[in-house]
């Protein structure tokens, strides 16, 4: 189906030019800079007609001008398309043709679902798919602790070394150390949230020739980090002790270099499954038997709501085999945009100096927050909140869930982070279920973005909305299913 041309713009009442030449002087543009493409769908005239707030005749006027110099035309089965002979008719033009520079380089566009999730959940929408905590568990009171203190001392603002904040590294050593990690300040580097750490590693340390071994479904297959560069994702399936490792192909292992394994090992994106220690232990026995490197990415690991977390991977005493990505992003706040990776000296060095020819350091004030929440104590106070907030919000979202859709669906009770896996027992489009939940102002995260072939899955998250939000958006979730 073609897509619908999403327009932001209005014309101007105060402009002398009248109002439908403004139409098709703006249409034209948008059309000949290449932002509108040939395979997209203009709105209907009434829609126009409303979205403009002008009579309907103003439009027709704008369209028959546009139709008469071949750069629209009426649509087989009705409405209006982008004509395929516009380009010739408008190669005199001085524009510029934008859409060849737009889609020049090498990263990979958003799947178009996920664009839409990120424009829409800025709308009024319920958001039972978002991956970020509920704005008011934001703890302003800290904050404000936190920001008095840095102000007091603020003197610059200037760039920070290519590692990063020294005293924030300093505080992560000690950190890393109550997990097990050992760890010295140089092989620390502060990154803008972890995902930067996932584009350093695949521009500095992969080629079009890697593989990524994975979970499937999995968080990284969402993005395009990866696969920008031409690396390949090789999905790895599932139990409830975590990715079965032993499905890698270990015959391709022997002459290639450059593969590593991506895991998600506590409360994982989108799953929740955690890694039990046991398979942690034959996890990293094999990767260090094939020459096989880890990324442990821990965002979710300080959310467990019961007993102390498992140990990390990194813990183990042969863990230079690890790269360990962690992030403030899921308990205090993904705008802060301050992560880090730990691994060998010489590894966090390469990617220090690529960072600084990419940003020159995250945010300075991100980082000092960072160090103060930490240093201050007021980091762990925090978590232990949001703990118990999360685990009271998953014990409502699955009574919400047996209640109204009991029957319908199997998943697994998660044992911390933010996600419910939900699996439609009955053979069902997410796609569809997404539509129409958009219909009646819900705004969720299917499956499918997360996977490498379809599923009958959606991932619900309990940490954005309040309960009875949830409840009610549950309810209907579960009317729209059995409509479907
Ligand atoms: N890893 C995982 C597993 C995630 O779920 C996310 C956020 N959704 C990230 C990394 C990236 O987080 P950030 O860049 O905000 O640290």
């Amino acid at each position: 189906m073609s897509k619908r041309i999403n327009i932001q713009w209005q014309p101007d009442k105060n402009d002398k030019t009248p109002i439908y030449k403004q139409i098709v002087n703006y249409f034209s543009m948008m059309i000949v800079e290449g932002h509108w493409s040939l395979d997209e769908n203009l709105p209907t005239q009434r829609d126009l007609a409303k979205q403009f707030n002008v009579n309907r005749s103003t439009i027709v006027s704008a369209m028959d001008e546009l139709m008469a110099s071949g750069i629209i035309e009426t649509a087989y089965g009705g409405g209006t398309k982008i004509t395929n002979n516009s380009w010739p008719l408008l190669a005199y033009s001085t524009f510029t043709n934008w859409r060849d520079f737009i889609s020049a380089g090498p990263f990979k566009s958003n799947q178009e679902i996920i664009q839409t999730i990120n424009k829409l959940e800025f709308e009024d929408y319920i958001r039972l798919g978002t991956g970020e905590l509920d704005p008011s568990l934001f703890p302003k009171k800290l904050y404000d602790e936190v920001m008095a203190n840095i102000s007091k001392d603020l003197i610059s603002l200037n760039y920070l070394e290519p590692l990063g904040l020294l005293d924030l590294r300093k505080e992560l050593v000690k950190r890393l150390a109550l997990e097990g990690i050992k760890a010295n300040e140089k092989q620390i580097l502060i990154t803008s949230g972890s995902l930067q750490a996932l584009q350093l590693i695949s521009l500095c340390m992969l080629n079009d020739q890697s593989i990524v071994y994975t979970e499937a479904p999995s968080y990284i297959k969402s993005l395009q980090v990866f696969q920008s560069s031409g690396i390949n994702l090789a999905p790895l399936s599932m139990d409830d002790d975590g990715l079965k490792y032993w499905q890698i192909n270990t015959s391709r292992l022997k002459n290639k270099r450059n593969q590593i394994i991506y895991t998600i090992p506590d409360f994982h994106n989108p799953t929740s499954v955690s890694m039990s220690s046991l398979r942690r232990e034959e996890l990293l026995k094999f990767s260090l038997k094939y020459n096989l490197p880890i990324i442990e990415d821990s965002a979710y690991s300080e959310l467990f709501f019961d007993k102390k977390k498992t140990k990390p991977l990194r813990a183990n005493s042969n863990n230079n085999n690890v790269l360990y990505i962690g992030t403030v992003s899921k308990t205090l706040a993904p705008g802060l945009r301050v992560g880090w990776i730990v691994g060998p000296e010489s590894v966090i060095e390469r990617l220090g100096d690529v960072k600084m020819q990419v940003d020159y350091g995250a945010s300075s004030i991100s980082q000092l927050i960072v160090k103060e929440f930490f240093a201050s104590g007021l980091y762990d106070k925090h978590l232990i909140m949001i703990r118990k907030e999360l685990k009271m919000r998953r014990d409502n979202a699955i009574k919400a869930i047996d209640k109204y859709l009991g029957d319908q669906v199997s998943y697994r009770i998660p044992k911390g982070g933010f996600y419910i896996w939900l699996e439609f027992k009955k053979k069902i489009s997410t796609e569809k279920i997404f539509q129409k939940a958009l219909e009646n102002n819900i705004l969720l995260n299917p499956g499918n973005i997360y996977d490498f072939e379809n599923n009958n899955c959606i991932r619900l998250s309990y940490s954005y909305e309040d309960s009875n939000t949830l409840n009610k958006a549950i309810k209907i979730l579960s009317e729209i299913i059995e409509d479907i």
